[in-house]
């Protein structure tokens, strides 16, 4: 059995903005409409629930809304440097250099903000946070950079 959880339709959406090194068009700033989705195979348990519906919305809903109206920058980049100065996020890459409010900026623990990374780093914030239970099988995150295209990740429990 699956469960499925659409960002869209739950409003389980954050807008971003980002820049891809190496990328012709993408290694420019720019920002997206993101929505993130959730799907578990499992089987239902004797009170016919594979998992709470209320408990899994929140959980994406919460990683949304760290992520919602942030720049987004990666915090393990080689060919990124990112830097806490004072109140300023300071961003290199090659001959670019930015310059943010720290308060606008979400710093994460990834090396490049794709929807593909972005799909395993929810992913893995998922699984930190979901109770483990035997009746669970596979879990997949779906992150959409917009309408119609986006990355999942799956993981077999
Ligand atoms: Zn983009």
């Amino acid at each position: 059995m699956k469960l499925k959880l659409d960002g869209w339709e739950l409003g389980i959406t954050f807008s971003a903005c980002h820049f891809l090194p190496g990328h012709s068009k993408c290694n420019r700033l720019h920002g997206h409409n993101y929505a993130i989705h959730l799907e578990i195979d499992g089987e239902p348990q004797d009170n016919g629930v594979v998992y709470d519906f209320v408990i899994l919305k929140s959980i994406i809903k919460e990683i949304a809304l760290e992520l919602d109206h942030c720049v987004l920058m990666p915090g393990k980049s080689e060919l990124v440097e990112v830097n806490v100065e004072g109140g300023s996020v300071r961003v290199k890459y090659e001959d670019k250099s930015y310059s943010f409010p720290k308060e606008d900026v979400n710093i994460l623990g990834i090396d490049v903000v794709s929807a593909e990374v972005l799909a395993a780093y929810v992913l893995e914030r998922v699984l930190s946070t979901i109770q483990n239970q035997p009746n669970l099988h596979r879990i997949g995150v779906g992150v959409d950079e917009g309408r119609g295209q986006g990355a999942w990740v799956w993981k077999e429990l």
